[in-house]
């Protein structure tokens, strides 16, 4: 890369957090409380090393086989790793030790196999994926599914469910976007009240480069960002 491409990273950087900030502001929220997670799909190593070189260090994937790559290559680094995409159970093996959040855990059958990848003394952190949209292309579980979800987790102790993720409708506008992150935080919120003791529903993992500050406003706690750090390289 060269410096204009780096500089260029840069000032993309710079305009998400100033857009996260303004959008915490908006809504009453300390911007503390929103982290970015940089999406790096679609980037090699130069980007994400430019990233990190800017602190930026909590980075996503959504393909397990790039984010054993990835998280190879900058194994000497300090970077936490998020997997976002849906997890095959044949690439849980590998993908488990090097993650430090999967926000896809989005049917039974994995939530158990990851658990019996993970220990007591290394539980892994997990988010649930809902289907807040409907889209029929979307992973995830329905609002229906979630109070017997709730009940399964109960009884895999090698994981701490964290919070909920989810994506507005693919097709949809900006109040289409509002009204699914809306759906999902009143779930977290329903299912806050009485969870188990493994279930801590405290993130909510919402919002994209189109629509993150609509998704920080309904109260994202985690925004996945990936396009808007790379635009005009
Ligand atoms: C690719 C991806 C993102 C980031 O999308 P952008 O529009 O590039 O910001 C966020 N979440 C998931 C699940 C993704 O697959």
């Amino acid at each position: 890369m060269d410096q204009k491409q780096v500089n260029q990273i840069e000032q993309n950087l710079l305009e998400v957090q100033q857009r996260i900030t303004a959008a915490a502001a908006k809504s009453g929220r300390d911007e503390n409380q929103i982290q970015l997670i940089a999406i790096t799909k679609y980037v090699g190593n130069d980007e994400i090393g430019c990233l990190l070189d800017l602190g930026c260090t909590k980075l996503g994937e959504s393909r397990p086989q790039q984010l054993w790559d990835k998280a190879a290559f900058f194994a000497d680094q300090s970077v936490d790793w998020h997997m976002i995409g849906n997890l095959q159970r044949n690439k849980a093996k590998r993908t488990v030790p090097l993650v430090s959040l999967l926000h896809s855990g989005n049917s039974i059958r994995l939530l158990k196999t990851v658990n019996d990848l993970a220990s007591p003394t290394e539980p892994l952190h997990v988010l649930l994926e809902v289907n807040v949209s409907g889209d029929e292309a979307k992973h995830g579980f329905t609002a229906e599914q979630l109070p017997e979800v709730m009940q399964q987790v109960l009884e895999l102790s090698n994981i701490r469910v964290k919070g909920l993720m989810g994506m507005a409708a693919r097709d949809g506008d900006n109040d289409q976007a509002r009204r699914n992150f809306s759906t999902l935080r009143q779930l977290r919120d329903q299912f806050r009240e009485n969870s188990p003791e493994n279930v801590q529903l405290d993130e909510l993992s919402m919002g994209m480069s189109r629509d993150f500050e609509i998704a920080i406003e309904e109260g994202a706690t985690m925004v996945r960002v990936g396009s808007g750090l790379f635009k005009e390289l």
